[in-house]
């Protein structure tokens, strides 16, 4: 079996714990690979690395940083393919979303490749003569990137390249489910030409690893992207070394079908945003809001279609629905149904683990006569389960959208202008979709969410610098004369 070590300063290293841990097929349960299990003395060396890396490559022209991620991006869609099949067998989801994760791998490559001739700043006048003023982008130093398993390569992605292109180094510790589609990306940039230290990757368990990464003094900023039990913890621990946070945690995502919806088109959007990758997107569209007039069509014809949905390996096509990632997470999917039959909304498909294979596969459920104090339709499940909840008007609906902790993504399917904008202006969310599903994000535009969601900051589009540079505004006085600001005013 394939053994997968840490990548600390430029070298394959094995893990000082001497241990490994076991990356399974959630499909199949079979044993992919090993993985090295990082000490804390992995985690130390990893920082001091990065740190040491920090002065060459802050100070090489981002253009020359650039470049590397270009090649990076080149490699990346050359072997698009071979990565999608791995990521597949790694994480479950189906082949042509695997396909997708990868691609988003690529273009944020590419667009973060693009800053490295861009990473503006601003200049302005000054309120003195003979006076210049501007500001411009500074690295933040070693910055720690921890992230989750549903999109491995494609989340991982999105933080290092921007983070790279702007001159930080970097330790990346991934999700322990899915370790492979990192430990293949970082391959891919040291292939590309990345210094030695300017990457480091360490794998193991986010309470221990993860944790110390948390802890490091050298560790100037973390990026985080998982869950908001996870994500306050960081930034409760990360708070006392008043270390920069960014934070990408859950969502419960809502759907408004308005009762001047395109039908059809608003259940393919439903379909898709509750049961594409088994529902195990932060972006999933875990609730349905739908104008009581048109409730029970949209219903029948829901169910008919999520009926049809075919469980199985993702890698092969005629599968709809791959397995979800682990046992836990299949537990407490059945929990929750559990939760909401007991709490009286109606099981009107789905709700129990089934073996299409040996791994973890939970059928599509859909819930009706779900009120938004259930806990179904306040907490974010994870899994493929929807639940449709019904609302008289658009007020109604908005209130009902509102009415959760998260807010990410959000949508309503209506054929009425003013519907549209009301939706836009009042849906708390940090993505609104018209006539299209909550999922679906590009890479060149902000993405991140609301309350809590996340604490303000976004990734990619031109925030995605943002979260990896400290801005230094700059004044030079070629006055030659002490000039006083506010003061020298008449
Ligand atoms: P998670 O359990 O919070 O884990 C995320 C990462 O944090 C993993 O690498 C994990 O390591 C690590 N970790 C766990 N405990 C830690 C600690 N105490 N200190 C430091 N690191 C720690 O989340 P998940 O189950 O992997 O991911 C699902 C969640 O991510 C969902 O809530 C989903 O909505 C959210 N998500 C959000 C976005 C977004 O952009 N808003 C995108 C995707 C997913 P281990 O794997 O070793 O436990």
């Amino acid at each position: 079996m394939q053994e997968y070590k840490l990548f600390i300063n430029g070298e394959w290293t094995e893990s000082g714990t001497g241990e490994t841990f076991d990356d399974i097929n959630p499909a199949t349960l079979e044993l992919i690979g090993k993985i090295h299990k990082a000490s804390d003395e992995d985690v130390k060396s990893a920082i001091d690395s990065a740190q040491e890396a920090f002065d060459a490559w802050s100070s090489t022209p981002a253009p020359q940083r650039a470049k590397i991620l270009f090649s990076a991006a080149r490699m990346l869609e050359e072997r698009k393919e071979e990565l999608s099949r791995i990521l597949t067998t790694e994480m479950g989801k189906v082949l042509k979303e695997a396909r997708g994760d990868v691609q988003e791998a690529i273009d944020i490559a590419y667009y973060a490749a693009g800053e490295g001739r861009r990473l503006f700043g601003e200049t302005t006048p000054s309120e003195l003569p003979d006076k210049f003023c501007m500001t411009l982008r500074r690295p933040i130093g070693v910055v720690g990137l921890i992230t989750p398993w549903n999109f491995p390569i494609a989340i991982p992605a999105w933080k290092i390249m921007p983070a790279l292109v702007a001159g930080n180094t970097l330790v990346l510790k991934p999700a322990s489910d899915t370790p492979i589609m990192s430990i293949e990306l970082v391959k891919i940039l040291a292939e590309a030409g990345l210094p030695k230290g300017v990457l480091n990757l360490v794998m193991g368990e986010g309470g221990i690893v993860g944790s110390a990464i948390v802890h490091s003094k050298k560790i100037r900023a973390i990026s985080f992207t998982g869950s908001l039990e996870t994500g306050k913890q960081i930034l409760g621990e990360a708070a006392k070394d008043m270390k920069r946070v960014s934070l990408e945690l859950g969502g419960k995502n809502p759907i408004i079908v308005m009762d001047d919806a395109n039908l059809d088109l608003a259940i393919d959007g439903i379909i898709w945003g509750a049961f594409g990758t088994t529902g195990q997107r932060c972006t999933a569209a875990s609730r349905v809001i739908v104008h009581e007039k048109i409730l029970s069509s949209l219903q029948k014809k829901l169910i008919e279609r999520a009926r049809k949905f075919r469980l199985g390996n993702g890698l092969l096509g005629n599968t709809d629905v791959g397995p979800v990632i682990n046992s836990s997470q299949l537990q407490k999917i059945a929990k929750y149904v559990e939760i909401g039959k007991n709490e009286g909304a109606r099981l009107e498909l789905g709700g129990k683990a089934v073996k299409p294979l040996p791994g973890y596969f939970f059928e599509p459920t859909i819930f009706t006569d779900v009120s938004p104090d259930m806990r179904i339709a306040r907490e974010e499940i994870f899994g493929p389960v929807v639940s449709l909840l019904s609302a008289g008007s658009l007020d109604e609906a908005i209130l009902i959208a509102n009415s959760v902790e998260y807010g990410l993504s959000s949508s309503i399917y209506t054929e009425n202008l003013k519907n549209a904008f009301k939706a836009i202006e009042k849906i708390e969310a940090g993505i609104t979709y018209i006539n299209a599903s909550t999922i679906g994000a590009e890479i060149h535009l902000p993405f991140g969410g609301v309350k809590s969601t996340g604490n303000g900051t976004r990734e990619a589009g031109t925030t995605a610098i943002e979260e990896f540079t400290e801005l230094k505004t700059v004044y030079i006085d070629y006055s030659g004369k002490l000039q006083k600001a506010q003061i020298d005013i008449e």
